[in-house]
């Protein structure tokens, strides 16, 4: 195929990418968004398939199949509350692949004995596609392992730490120094990439287990955006447009969305990387705060609501381990039924993902304009009856703006605290994710039903039917 086709092909791969990730943006668009650049992947891979005359097809046919069963079962068979771990694996699988990349590239120049001959800006982009590729990987394989408690989720601290990891960064340096020149001749190119390999892989595990499994889903958006670089580099390597153009992609949408979550955690990058946040915290009764709570059952609930014309309902984390949207869209189809203006406050970092509750409350077709975001709830909350918080603790947690002792402290939160009633639906006091005690449990106005979040949900659907 001539070079100017696989180009022009090139460039719509592309520009499917782009509408698509534009369309990712909006709720009602997602769908299509996604299906759009899936269509831009195929073209690439075709593209790139048919206009190289030394493919292997056997191989290719055994990895696209390969490829094709693993990822089709993973997102039949994975639940919705494991995704961020699910995310963290496949970040990693990309990582490796460019890894392996570079090294296979490595590899072609040294039995060709072109290695000498190569320009040393080839070899310090190989050098550093197997650094990227390589933190990438064991850096994912760490984040999944606290998500899914393979391991503690706790920080791992130690004194001189970031000795220890500058030290690491200055020999991963000098071995790509060392791959692309023979500064050393007791140190061949091959031998360097081996010790760079290594001490990366080493590196990603560093970075990783000093932060807390509360801050696991930026890095996880940090590792995303760490593997688009890393197939950035891969195409530089072997020179595929549109493998540089989707790995810039991937990379620089990383960065944002990492961005996006450090503002709604009210944290900076470096605090989330570096600050060993919740290595202190605890997961006991009520993590310090104390006062008296007001439990209801579910008969005390219905009448509240009953007489309620104007409900916010704040779901988080919990929502999505109940599994209670379809029961919660009930609900709120039926408070809709008694007359009553029935809104969804979505708070950006709730749950474990970002996007986490709409994409919960889609699967339940809840209509979208029904999703109200944290800036467009808050102004008007006093004009809230009842604000009916579903498994939700940390985003609603008014320390966040009154106690400056908080960790949680300057964080945005959704103010349910200043509606008339506030029902919280959980099963003890105990904290969220961040591990800080919630004060809203104890609020004059505030009303805890324990319990299950679907089973307490499905009892008031039962209440408004008969
Ligand atoms: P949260 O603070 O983690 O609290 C979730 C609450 O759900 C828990 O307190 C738990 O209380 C309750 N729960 C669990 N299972 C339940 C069930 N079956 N029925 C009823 N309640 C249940 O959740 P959040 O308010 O959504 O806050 C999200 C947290 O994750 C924030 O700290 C945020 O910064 C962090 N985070 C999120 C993202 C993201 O992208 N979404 C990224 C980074 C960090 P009980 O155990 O008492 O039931």
């Amino acid at each position: 195929m001539p070079e100017t086709v696989v180009n022009l092909l090139y460039i719509v791969s592309a520009m499917l990418f782009v509408f698509g990730l534009k369309m990712l943006g909006k709720a009602d668009t997602a769908r299509k968004g996604n299906l759009i650049s899936a269509i831009g992947m195929l073209l690439a891979i075709i593209t790139a398939l048919v206009s190289d005359n030394l493919i292997h097809w056997p191989w290719i046919v055994v990895g696209l199949a390969a490829g094709s069963v693993i990822g089709a079962l993973a997102a039949r068979m994975v639940a919705m509350t494991s995704m961020p771990e699910m995310v963290a694996l496949f970040n990693g699988f990309g990582g490796i692949a460019s890894l392996l990349v570079g090294w296979v590239e490595f590899q072609r120049l040294y039995t060709a004995g072109a290695l000498a001959a190569a320009p040393w800006n080839d070899l310090v982009i190989i050098g550093v596609t197997v650094l990227i590729g390589a933190v990438t990987f064991t850096g994912s394989l760490i984040a999944w392992a606290k998500l899914s408690e393979k391991m503690s989720s706790r920080p791992i601290l130690y004194g001189g730490q970031q000795v220890v990891n500058s030290l690491v960064v200055v020999l991963i340096l000098a071995a790509i120094l060392f791959v692309s020149t023979d500064l050393l001749p007791a140190l061949t190119p091959y031998t360097a990439l081996i010790i760079l390999g290594g001490l990366s892989l080493v590196l990603g595990v560093l970075v990783v287990i000093p932060i807390g499994g509360g801050d696991m889903p930026v890095v996880i958006s940090l590792l995303n955006s760490y593997s688009g670089m890393a197939a950035c580099a891969a195409g530089f390597v072997i020179k595929n447009n549109v493998l540089i153009v989707s790995g810039a992609l991937v990379g620089s949408s990383g960065i944002i969305l990492t961005n996006i979550m450090c503002k709604a955690m009210n944290r900076s990058l470096s605090n989330v990387l570096f600050s060993g946040f919740g290595a202190g915290g605890g997961s006991k009764q009520g993590a310090g705060v104390t006062g008296e709570a007001k439990p209801v059952t579910v008969e005390d609930a219905y009448p509240i609501l009953e007489a309620a014309q104007n409900v916010l309902i704040v779901p988080g984390y919990g929502m999505a381990v109940a599994q209670a949207q379809h029961a919660v869209q009930e609900l709120a189809s039926l408070l809709q039924e008694n007359g009553a203006e029935v809104n969804f406050g979505i708070h950006p970092v709730a749950g474990r993902m970002p996007g986490h509750m709409n994409v919960l409350l889609a699967e339940a077709n809840v209509p979208y304009d029904q999703l109200k975001e944290m800036d467009n709830v808050n102004p008007t909350i006093e004009m809230v009856d009842v604000a009916l918080v579903i498994g939700a603790n940390d985003v609603v947690n008014p320390a966040a703006r009154t106690d400056e002792g908080s960790p949680l402290y300057g964080m945005p939160v959704i103010n349910v605290d200043k509606a008339r009633t506030v029902i919280v639906f959980k099963r003890s006091l105990n904290p969220g994710f961040a591990g800080v005690g919630n004060p809203l449990f104890f609020g004059e106005n505030t009303r805890m039903l324990f319990g299950d979040a679907k089973s307490s949900i499905q009892g008031l659907v039962a209440e408004f039917k008969s």
